[in-house]
């Protein structure tokens, strides 16, 4: 069983507090990924839990062990860093044997596990090359086959794809889901990219300033967003925040208003937003995805009051759809809308909002209202 436990860690270097209190779950075989910013401590994280740094307060567990003061080598983890750091006078076979010769395994079963590893990673005929006679992405699955011959119980990956191409780096994001399928071992991944956080992680810890925001399943988070900064950071393009005021009219409907448009509140939505009430008459920030926005003059009528006629700034066809960039009064919004619309630049258009995929969020607390 390798279970990793976070239990209330906390890091400072000096006066910056890098982590802060944080608390994570991991259960064994799960693929979990810390997202967020430059400098949100996700890297920090990930070396207390290697051992290469040390803990301020709090303790971190893996399997049932407290390994506070346990050395990195004694903690059955292996890492995988953003530069790779093969040997470039090794080959590929020694490069992924090295670890496992200093810790002095017996011939034949450094062989097995080479052999067994570069099958799994499908690199069995680059064994005899040298790092540089390896492509960026061929090179990436080496320093990964140097990690799986240890056979850890916990694998722990610093934003091992950032350097390779972005076609590549879809590729092994991919494939390191397989290897995760394949291999049944926990998986802690650090990356500021939230695709990468989407669709590869089982769970997602979503991290700023030191600070654990939201810890979910990919689709709960973007479903569920905790607050305006994982609403924002979690899907792309981002989630549109417009200032409105909340109103209720004679008839008990909700309605989000400022100086451009006036949109309903679909019923069931005001039901489901239990503290609605509380923001009547109130600022509240309105949030909705690019995706959630449609062009109103393909879509047949009857919704007159979840559209408004938006000043077209620029159109960016995308293939299979365009991104129309709005001016909203004095604020910017994104759609992504159909190929077929017909939203030119410079010109008016009027865009149609799917009220029942909306977010409102209370503008001192930055919370979801909920
Ligand atoms: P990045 O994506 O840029 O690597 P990160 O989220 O991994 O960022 P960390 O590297 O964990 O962030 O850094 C968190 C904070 O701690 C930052 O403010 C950073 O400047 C600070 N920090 C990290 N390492 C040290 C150190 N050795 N000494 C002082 N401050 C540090």
């Amino acid at each position: 069983m390798a279970k990793v436990v976070l239990e209330h860690v906390t890091k400072r270097f000096g006066n910056v507090e890098a982590v802060k209190d944080a608390n994570i779950d991991i259960p064994d075989k799960e693929f979990v990924v810390l997202v967020g910013p430059s400098g949100c401590g996700k890297s920090t994280t990930l070396r207390m839990v290697a051992g290469l740094e040390e803990i301020t307060a709090g303790n971190i567990f893996i399997g049932e062990n407290l390994v506070n003061d346990v050395p990195p080598k004694d903690r059955d983890i292996a890492m995988v860093f953003q530069n790779y750091a093969l040997y470039p006078h090794m080959d590929v076979y020694n490069n992924m044997a090295f670890g496992l010769k200093l810790r002095k395994f017996p011939k034949a079963d450094i062989d097995r596990r080479v052999k067994e590893a570069a099958r799994i990673l499908g690199i069995e005929n680059l064994l005899q090359r040298k790092p540089k006679e390896l492509s960026g992405g061929q090179r990436q699955r080496v320093a990964v086959g140097r990690a799986i011959v240890r056979e850890p119980k916990v694998f722990l990956m610093d934003e091992p794809l950032s350097n390779l191409d972005a076609k590549l780096r879809v590729q092994m994001r991919a494939e390191l889901s397989k290897l995760h399928n394949r291999l049944q071992t926990t998986i802690i991944y650090v990356t500021h990219d939230q695709t990468e956080a989407m669709t590869m992680g089982d769970r997602i810890v979503v991290m700023k300033d030191g600070l654990i925001q939201q810890i979910g399943a990919p689709l709960e988070i973007y479903h569920k967003p905790n607050n305006i900064f994982v609403a924002g950071f979690i899907g792309s393009p981002a989630m549109n925040f417009v200032e409105v005021v909340l109103r209720k009219d004679e008839q008990g409907r909700y309605w989000v208003e400022n100086e451009v448009f006036r949109l309903r509140v679909p019923d069931e939505k005001a039901r489901e937003i239990q503290n609605l009430p509380a923001y009547v008459d109130k600022k509240v920030v309105f949030g909705i995805r690019p995706e959630n926005i449609e062009d109103a003059e393909i879509v047949p009528d009857g919704h007159e009051d979840v559209s408004f006629v938006a000043n077209v700034d620029v159109v960016e066809p995308m293939g299979a759809e365009v991104y129309a960039y709005l001016n909203v009064g004095d604020q910017a919004m994104v759609a992504r809308l159909d190929a077929a619309s017909k939203a030119k630049d410079g010109e008016q258009h009027r865009v149609l909002i799917e009220m029942e995929k909306m977010y409102l969020f209370d503008p001192e607390t930055e919370l979801a209202v909920a």
